[in-house]
């Protein structure tokens, strides 16, 4: 292993240095996948605001002269620009006791806390898992758009077992779904399932209680899936290869990644937000397998958590169980875990350059699989 122990004195600075000493496949694969340009960004501090920079970024010469990467994932033309600096920018911020007492004020008449009385049903009624329930979704944004309600209201106590029983009460609702007849001629079969999860209003939640979404769509997958299935299938003319087992290789040359059971985890080199992690499960993409990525994703969620994570989202990419008329070989069950932000703060993460160009990240992937490493490896 190239990295070890010292994984996070390392910075995303210097990834360039880092990979110049990889030989052989490894570089040839990390080479093909991602695109790296270095910058200093250079700005003049007049007196007047000298002292106010020193205050909020310490040392004035790394503001004054900035390093900023740009990674490219050449494949699939996700792209991050990484300026650490960034981090220390003065933000309105909130406190966890705040969000605490906000979450349980919305307690007081929350439907879901009684989702039998309060939720619809799906038309084939309702499954029950360990300690979660299925509801029907009242505002659809597909045929096949429902809920899986956690017992507990607070959206952020959870670990590991209860998010893979999660996992496990959304594959069984797929399976349903999947068995349900297309309504009329004109409609077409429920095809391609998508797990989801937002955590609170940074995440898109209006909802305080805990809840995740799943949906089946018919015709062809969402477009951001179907991007990817295409990507990798074209990865796989050109150069013979798995494009997800590459993408793990070239992160686990950066020492980004750990390897755990059958999971593959991974800090991106390409987070299309704070923090973001993959867990990839080769070689499994039925729904028999979603408990099994459930608890890998709980334990990166709990990871995130203790690391001051109050608000994500998480989005499970599972090819049709079924046949399907594209070609799906290859494409595992795949899970993007992403940190929004400050649940009691008041600035959103997303602006015109995340919507439009690239996403403008802080975090450090290194300190990222730092922590993953020593809360969800074993620490080695
Ligand atoms: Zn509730």
């Amino acid at each position: 292993m190239l990295v070890a122990e010292g994984v996070c004195s390392l910075h995303i600075t210097e990834i360039t240095k880092l990979v110049r000493g990889v030989k052989g496949n490894p570089r040839t694969v990390f080479d093909r996948l991602f695109d790296i340009t270095e910058y200093t960004g250079a700005l003049v501090l007049p007196e007047g605001i000298r002292d106010w920079a020193a205050s909020k970024f310490g040392d004035l010469s790394g503001v004054e002269k900035q390093q900023i990467i740009k990674i490219t994932n050449r494949v699939t033309l996700e792209g991050t620009l990484f300026n650490a600096l960034r981090a220390l920018r003065p933000l309105p911020g909130g406190d966890s006791a705040r969000l605490d007492r906000s979450i349980e004020e919305h307690q007081s008449g929350c439907a879901f806390c009684k989702p039998d009385e309060k939720t619809p049903a799906d038309t084939f009624g309702r499954l029950v898992g360990i300690n979660a329930i299925t509801a029907s979704n009242v505002a659809k944004y597909d045929r096949w758009h429902s809920l899986i309600i956690p017992d507990e209201h607070h959206p952020l106590r959870f670990d590991a077992e209860q998010v893979a029983d999660y996992f496990s009460l959304a594959g069984k609702w797929f399976g349903v779904v999947l068995e349900q007849p297309a309504a009329g001629q004109a409609q077409k079969q429920p095809r391609y399932p998508f797990l989801m999860w937002n955590c609170l209003w940074p995440a898109g939640s209006s909802v305080v209680h805990g809840h995740l979404q799943v949906t089946v769509t018919t015709g062809m997958h969402y477009p951001k899936v179907e991007r990817l299935r295409r990507d990798a299938a074209v990865y796989r003319q050109q150069h013979g290869e798995n494009y997800f087992e590459d993408l793990y290789l070239g992160h686990r040359v950066a020492g980004l990644a750990l390897k755990e059971g059958d999971a593959r985890i991974f800090a991106s080199l390409t987070p299309i937000k704070e923090k973001e992690t993959w867990v990839v499960l080769p070689g499994k993409s039925g729904l028999e397998h979603l408990a099994e990525l459930g608890l890998w994703v709980g334990r990166v969620l709990t990871s995130l958590r203790e690391n001051g994570t109050s608000s994500f989202n998480v989005a499970v990419y599972i090819p049709p169980p079924d046949s399907a008329p594209e070609d799906w070989a290859g494409f595992p069950l795949i899970a993007r875990v992403v940190d929004r932000g400050d649940a009691a703060g008041r600035t959103a993460d997303f602006g015109g350059m995340e919507l439009y160009a690239a996403s403008v990240v802080s975090t450090d992937p290194f300190q990222v699989a730092h922590h993953l490493r020593i809360q969800v490896g074993d620490g080695s």
